[in-house]
């Protein structure tokens, strides 16, 4: 099989000729239709994220159907289409597991970080984590709802119910998040880089009600916001924008770091949190929420030999919505 993988040079992938590889007992071998490129992929590619190895194929938003399945393997059937997310394996028994909060797993795996994920024809995956996908999606459609939905979904969540939401960073994650919160009827204000008009225009064609640059006051003081740009100066700025008691949520995996701010940024019961991964259980509830809104997804397909420049049209923000290799 074909496969795009981590190389020895960060910053780019390299094309090579692999094995099809045989399922464990718990796996199902899946024949990879769409594969989502998500940020966190150019922070793999690029070797910020500790552990990430040359050979690794990355790759976390796969749609594709089971070819083969381990002994183990029940509830699903050989030609079925699953989705596998960024949460590969949790161990089932660590303190986070044992409360719910498999998100937080002390010993977990990563699709397309510490497993091998989707940027190749085929893929193994623990049947346990992988999730059935609503009919009304196509595959290529389908593939942003497994991280850039998953998580803008769980940061949705964590920002509480207020009102008026800022949303930093207006991408994959983004454009999702921005139809939820308006089909659950709450204003979007989204802030993007200084100047960027086409994603400015991008965010109110999906819903926003104020778009504007990271340096801007928005028209009214947030409940909440998102960032999920991975800048982390947007923290103060988010802080700034955000009334008294509001939440700023970081739902990225990786940020530059923070710069000092003045404490009276914070003062006033305002809390900045982080969003890691994401449960089973928000799987299946996002997966259940999208076709209803219906959140529709913005993709621009790739094949899967030119996930270079895949990678560089996310690094270079030139994209409206998200990237998806097709093999
Ligand atoms: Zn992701
Ligand atoms: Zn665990």
């Amino acid at each position: 099989m074909l496969a795009m993988t981590v190389s020895e040079t960060p910053g780019r992938l390299e094309q090579v000729e692999r094995d099809i590889p045989s399922p464990g007992a718990q796996e199902v071998l899946i024949r990879v239709r769409a594969c989502g490129v998500c940020r966190t992929d150019l922070h793999v590619v690029d070797r910020e994220l500790p552990g990430v190895r040359p050979g690794l194929v990355p790759g976390h938003e796969i749609v594709g159907t089971i070819e083969r399945m381990g002994a183990d393997v029940s509830g699903l059937s050989v030609g079925e289409r699953v989705g596998v997310p960024w949460l590969g394996e949790t161990c089932g028994s660590c303190p986070y597991c044992r409360m719910g909060a498999e998100n937080l797993c002390d010993a977990p795996e990563f699709t397309g970080y510490t497993r091998n994920g989707g940027y190749a024809e085929y893929t193994l995956a623990d049947s346990r984590y992988c999730f059935p996908l609503p009919d009304s999606y196509g595959d290529a459609e389908a593939a942003p709802l497994l991280c850039a939905g998953l998580i803008g979904y769980r940061s949705l969540r964590m920002a509480g119910d207020g009102n008026t939401l800022g949303i930093y960073g207006f991408g994959a994650a983004a454009h999702i998040v921005a139809q939820i919160a308006t089909f659950e009827g709450r204003r979007i204000f989204a802030f993007t880089r200084p100047g960027d008009t086409a994603a400015q225009e991008f965010a109110r064609r999906m819903g926003a009600t104020w778009a504007g640059g990271s340096d801007e006051a928005p028209p009214a003081p947030l409940d909440a916001a998102i960032i999920f740009a991975a800048a982390g100066e947007l923290v103060p700025a988010a802080l700034g924008a955000v009334r008294k008691g509001g939440t700023v949520v970081c739902g990225g995996i990786h940020m530059s770091d923070i710069p000092a701010f003045p404490y009276r940024l914070l003062w006033g019961e305002r809390c900045v949190r982080s969003v890691a991964n994401l449960t089973r259980q928000d799987g299946v509830d996002f997966l259940a929420l999208a076709p209803k809104v219906p959140v529709r997804t913005e993709v621009t397909e790739f094949p899967l030999v030119r996930a270079n420049e895949a990678l560089s049209a996310l690094r270079e923000g030139t994209l409206s919505g998200a990237a998806v290799l097709i093999p």
